[in-house]
């Protein structure tokens, strides 16, 4: 697809550009959202809030750059976080030992450059730390808690439908009403666990990278890392730190360069 028609399509979805779309739209929004909540306050616990700026879904890094974009130019936005703090990948799901995985400059998010007397590779709390300042410079202020479950385009009203229920609160559900949706969910924030033949058989821990913390609790014993992936490599080395013995498996076949790098591990 060329650039122009690439944003034509675009354009064709945006309700911005849409000729039946005016600033007046807000007015029978604002009612149509009073009604649904009239409504659902008898049949079930759920409210509807129009947001006159940008919904975006996740607090990650991509979730904090837009909203500060957006804030730089005069737009403010709504983000919606499931879990209860900004950057969730990396403040609850990642190693004790981890530090980027790539040189700083390719990490840092827009209008604010990392503290100058960062390492190469920051440890992920000096990168949380640049994250929660990187928050709290640009005013950003996610509403915690809220799990998207579903976002629909409504045809009639030309306006997303995003749905959002409060952590352990099932029945608890916020529908925001927007013009624009910003989705910024990440692409590691889902457990992906194989099948694994056998795997309910096993007796010993299985553990996902995103559960593992350290490797202390695996001391003289025999680990298998399934993945050859930077976390796989990684955390073979936090098991040998603490005198685990890991065996990594791999299911294609190992660059020259990696198997450099095991020998040199190992
Ligand atoms: C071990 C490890 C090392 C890495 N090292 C680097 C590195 O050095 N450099 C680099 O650039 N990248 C690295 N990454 C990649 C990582 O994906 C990015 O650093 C960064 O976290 C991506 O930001 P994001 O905002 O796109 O996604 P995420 O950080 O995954 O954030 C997505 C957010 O969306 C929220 N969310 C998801 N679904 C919903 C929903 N339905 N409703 C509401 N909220 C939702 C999640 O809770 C999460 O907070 C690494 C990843 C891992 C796992």
């Amino acid at each position: 697809m060329d650039h122009w028609s690439e944003s034509e399509g675009k354009r064709v979805h945006d309700p911005i550009f849409q000729p039946r779309i005016s600033q007046n739209c807000r007015q029978p929004v604002e009612e149509f959202c009073r009604e649904r909540s009239k409504g659902a306050a008898v049949t079930r616990f759920e409210r509807c809030t129009w947001v006159p700026g940008p919904i975006i879904v996740g607090a990650g890094p991509s979730g904090l750059a837009v909203a500060a974009c957006l804030k730089e130019k005069g737009v403010d936005s709504l983000i919606l976080e499931r879990s209860n703090c900004i950057a969730s990948l990396w403040q609850l799901k990642t190693y004790d030992r981890l530090s980027l995985h790539l040189p700083r400059q390719f990490c840092e998010l827009p209008l604010m450059p990392f503290p100058a007397d960062y390492p190469i590779y920051p440890s992920k709390e000096k990168f949380v730390a640049y994250l929660e300042k990187y928050a709290a410079r640009f005013g950003i202020c996610p509403s915690y808690n809220h799990a998207v479950v579903c976002a629909e385009y409504d045809e009639k009203l030309l306006l997303w439908r995003v749905r959002s229920q409060l952590t352990g609160k099932m029945e608890e559900e916020v529908e925001h009403i927007s013009r624009w949706l910003v989705v910024a969910t990440g692409e590691n924030a889902e457990v992906v666990q194989p099948e694994i033949d056998g795997l309910k058989e096993f007796k010993g821990t299985v553990v996902h990278t995103s559960a593992y913390k350290t490797g202390r609790a695996f001391a003289g014993k025999r680990v298998l890392v399934v993945g050859c992936g930077n976390s796989g490599m990684e955390v073979c080395l936090d098991l040998c730190d603490h005198n685990a013995q890991p065996h990594i498996v791999v299911r294609d076949t190992v660059s020259d360069f990696l198997l450099l790098l095991l020998s040199l591990l190992f």
